[in-house]
């Protein structure tokens, strides 16, 4: 939310005051104005559209286990669920339906360039210090697309972790970027869907590993699996139809007690 809004209001109610009709007011439609997105609508199951989209977009991290939260445009059951369990995260109204409390959450948690608050897309696309988009396999405006998805995940995560600093060692690589620090191939940091991350004061890798099961995440890779002792590793390969991968979860940080398999 832009805080210059706010301060717009706050004084014209103040000068509202005296007399005025404070109603009017208070019903501004500047109260309302986000610098990134503005829902217009109450939004629940049946509905559709591009708002359904950028709503799916926002709480692609509260999908339940091993799930993802699919940004198809359509409110669907799995929306309603997720669009819960944010709204019981934040201490709000449980019901799964996107209203004014619902949004107002959102406003708070959005910068103007539409990025999660405690995430951005310099700390992003910091691969090899290049900070661009540039140099991966797939345009840049859907490399930032994917971080953009990537943070709003990493947002949830950070609030179940307790809500302290949660820091992205390496986000997305360009192809020359990659090779650089030995990637894989067909790495998801190449298309924006990946994050590396360290753990949070006062938490293991093994916290951030087992907790990110929970996000939306369906690529996370830590401690026992080869060369990721020292980070934690999430993507959203099931989401990225530009890989060449089948759509598939892949969690392996062994001493974490995650395997491939059934947790
Ligand atoms: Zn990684």
């Amino acid at each position: 939310m832009r805080a210059q809004t706010m301060k717009r209001v706050v004084v014209a109610f103040a000068l509202a005051l005296p007399g005025a009709a404070i109603a009017s007011v208070v019903a501004a439609p500047a109260a309302h104005a986000d610098g990134c997105y503005t829902w217009k609508r109450n939004l629940y199951q049946g509905r559709s559209g591009d708002d359904v989209h950028q709503l799916q977009i926002r709480v692609a991290g509260w999908a339940g286990r091993r799930d993802i939260v699919e940004t198809d445009s359509r409110y669907g059951p799995k929306t309603a669920a997720a669009v819960k369990r944010f709204q019981s995260a934040y201490g709000l109204k449980a019901d799964g339906v996107a209203g004014p409390q619902t949004y107002a959450k959102l406003y708070a948690l959005q910068d103007d360039d539409c990025t999660p608050r405690h995430f951005s897309y310099g700390e992003l696309d910091d691969g090899c210090g290049q900070a661009s988009w540039t140099g991966g396999p797939i345009s840049s405006t859907k490399t930032r697309d994917n971080a953009l998805h990537t943070m709003w995940k990493l947002e949830a995560l950070r609030h179940d972790l307790g809500d302290q600093p949660l820091s992205v060692t390496s986000g997305f690589r360009s192809t020359s970027c990659n090779q650089q620090v030995g990637g894989a191939s067909n790495s998801q940091h190449l298309y924006g869907t990946a994050a590396d991350l360290a753990a949070p004061s006062g938490k293991s890798l093994c916290d951030v590993a087992r907790e990110a099961r929970d996000h939306g995440f369906s690529g996370i890779y830590g401690p026992g699996y080869p060369d990721h002792d020292d980070h934690v590793h999430v993507d959203s390969r099931r989401e990225n139809n530009d890989d060449g991968l089948t759509n598939t979860t892949s969690w392996s940080a062994p001493d974490c007690g995650i395997g491939a398999g059934a947790d």
